[in-house]
Formats: structure tokens, C-alpha cells, sequence
């Protein structure tokens, strides 16, 4: 008999959810059964009047329309990642509302780009808050709702295994979130938690053709062309089904898998 989990029914919060892969995650994790807690910043109504966050709430509320036709229950929960009390606040939410936590999907995060000669403490403290410490906070809190069969799976990046000129501070927070993953694979694994991450290569969100593409001389296209062997970007799906196969399979903790139509293969 496989050590296989049945996701039907199971609770999965995903962090980011509003965002690009956040829409490819959520949906996966629908499809193979979740109920989902779709968290981010700007999806509530409390935030409609803060300027320093996004307005995400026609997306979130439509995504969450989208999963409810799928068959699953969802939760939109208003979390900044960074804030310590609104992480506990959004998994205090998550198990009074569904009576558990099956799935923590880490996936909020940010970059910018400055050569680090330009780059200041702010711009390195924002991005290692939210895509280190992030993660960090997130799994401290879900930790204890998860024993026995649950799975914390964080998205990393390919910039988790190696360097990326002009984004020294996002390929920090990467590897951060990499030694987060194996050590917290270890540290729950007599709880039967499986630890995993996602790391994606070049998928088509504001973070290529806002920040990196502008940031190189090449357009998002000839990236592709040039630096993916697949020769095609990855999509948002493409972390959801890996999600789904890391939350099912029992037997695979520690495990950091690159999806990234083999960038990282092409050394030479
Ligand atoms: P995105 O900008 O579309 O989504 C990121 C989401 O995180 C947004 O919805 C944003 O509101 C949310 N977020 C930002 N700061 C937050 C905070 N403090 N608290 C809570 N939520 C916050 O970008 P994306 O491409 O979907 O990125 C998702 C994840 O994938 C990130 O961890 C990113 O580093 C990683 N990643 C992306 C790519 C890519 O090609 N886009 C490649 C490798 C890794």
C-alpha cells in the first residue's frame, strides 16, 4: 500500500493567493480536493482604505468564487506575512472556521533589483521580511495544528540554488527559504510533516515583466528563447500539480524540486 494522503476535505491556507502562482496553487489544490484559505494583503474589506497595500479584492473575491464552483470551501483572510500576530491571527481563523490545518503553502513574496553596490538596508530588510521571515513566521504558527500527516510546502525560487546578478537579496531570501525547508523536515518528521519546496524558473507574472525584464536588455520572449531549454515559460499550474504531489506523497520530505523547463541544467 502507497503512503499516499486523500486531499479530499483537507485545509490548505496559501499565502501570496492572490497573486499569479497564488492562482495556480489555489487552483490545483482545489481540483485535487482542498478546501482553501486564500490569504493575502489587500483582499479584505478593512483594507479598501489603506493606500500602502494592493487592492486585490475583486481578484480574491472572483478566485474565490472560481474555487466554490470546483466544490471547495473557501476563506479570504486579510495576512501580512511579516506581522507575526497576523500570521497567528490568520491560522486561529483558518482552524476555528474549518476545524483544522492540513496544508501550509507558503508562497507570498516580492523582489526588486539593485546591483548590491546600489542597493540600500531597506531594500534588502523588505524583501528577506517577507520572503524569509515570511516563511519563517507562517510555519512557526501553523506547526502546531499540523501533526500527523500534514505538509508544509514553500515556494523558493531557482534563485534559491543559485547566484542571480541584481537580485542578491531575493537569492538570499531563496536560500534562506531552502535551509528553512530541510531543517523543518527534520524537525517535524516525528510528527509525520513532510517539508517540500517549489522552486520556479521564468513564469509569466509582474515580477519577470515588471522588475527582471526591464532590469536586463532583452525582452520576456527572447529570455525564453535564449535561457529555458523547453524553449516556453512555466505556468501558475505547474506549481499547483507539484504542490498537489507534495501534499499527497508521505514518503518525500526535505525535497527542494526546480521547475523550470531546465535552466539550471544548462551549464556550459
Ligand atoms: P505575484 O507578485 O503575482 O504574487 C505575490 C503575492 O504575494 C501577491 O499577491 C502579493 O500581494 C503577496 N504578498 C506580497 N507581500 C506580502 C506580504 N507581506 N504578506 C502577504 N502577502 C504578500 O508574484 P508570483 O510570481 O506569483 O510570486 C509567488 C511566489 O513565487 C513568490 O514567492 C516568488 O518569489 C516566487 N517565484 C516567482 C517566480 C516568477 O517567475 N514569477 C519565479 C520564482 C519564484
Amino acid at each position: 500500500m502507497v503512503d499516499k494522503r486523500d486531499l479530499d476535505g483537507t485545509v490548505a491556507i496559501v499565502t501570496g493567493a492572490a497573486g499569479d502562482i497564488g492562482g495556480g496553487l489555489t487552483r490545483e489544490l482545489a481540483a485535487a480536493g482542498c478546501n482553501i484559505v486564500i490569504a493575502d494583503l489587500g483582499v479584505s474589506e478593512s483594507a479598501a482604505d489603506d493606500d500602502s497595500k494592493p487592492d486585490n479584492r475583486t481578484h480574491a473575491t472572483e478566485l474565490a468564487d472560481e474555487l466554490e464552483s470546483m466544490g471547495s470551501e473557501t476563506l479570504l483572510v486579510e495576512c501580512d506575512v511579516t506581522d507575526a500576530e497576523q500570521v497567528e491571527a490568520m491560522v486561529e481563523t483558518t482552524v476555528d472556521e474549518f476545524g483544522g490545518l492540513d496544508i501550509l503553502m507558503s508562497n507570498a513574496g516580492i523582489i526588486t533589483s539593485s546591483p548590491v553596490e546600489e542597493m540600500d538596508e531597506d531594500e534588502w530588510d523588505a524583501v528577506m521580511d517577507v520572503n524569509a521571515k515570511g516563511m519563517f513566521l507562517c510555519a512557526r504558527a501553523a506547526i502546531p495544528h499540523l501533526k500527523d500527516g500534514g505538509s508544509i510546502i514553500n515556494t523558493a525560487s531557482i534563485a534559491g540554488e543559485i547566484g542571480a546578478g541584481g537580485i542578491a537579496h531575493y537569492a538570499a531570501s531563496k536560500h534562506a527559504v531552502l535551509a528553512l525547508t530541510k531543517t523543518l523536515a527534520l524537525e517535524l518528521a516525528e510528527d509525520d510533516v513532510t517539508v517540500n519546496a517549489i522552486c520556479p524558473g521564468i513564469v509569466d507574472t509582474p515580477m519577470w515583466r515588471d522588475v527582471l525584464t526591464p532590469a536586463s536588455e532583452e525582452s520576456y520572449d527572447d529570455t525564453i528563447q535564449r535561457s529555458i531549454p523547453l524553449h516556453r515559460d512555466q505556468k501558475p499550474e505547474d506549481m499547483g500539480r507539484l504542490a498537489g504531489f507534495f501534499a499527497e506523497n508521505r514518503n518525500i520530505t526535505g525535497e527542494a524540486v526546480k521547475v523550470d523547463g531546465g535552466i539550471t541544467q544548462d551549464v556550459l
